[in-house]
């Protein structure tokens, strides 16, 4: 799997319920600047990525 953060799976965090990220799995990413929002992805957190409508950086909805 491309787990290319060199952090590994998310394993032994979570109590084995799935996610591990601490914030629940499936969320979403939201634009604080417009309020666009799409699916978070699994090693991609929403502060890396860039709202496709304005460039601001995105947040955990
Ligand atoms: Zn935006």
């Amino acid at each position: 799997m491309p787990w290319g953060n060199g952090r590994g799976p998310p394993s032994g965090r979570g109590g084995g319920r799935g996610g591990g990220f601490g914030q629940g799995p499936g969320g979403d990413c939201i634009c604080p600047n417009c309020g666009h929002r799409e699916p978070h992805q699994l090693g991609a957190p929403c502060y890396t990525r860039k709202c496709p409508k304005c460039g601001a950086p995105m947040t955990r909805a």
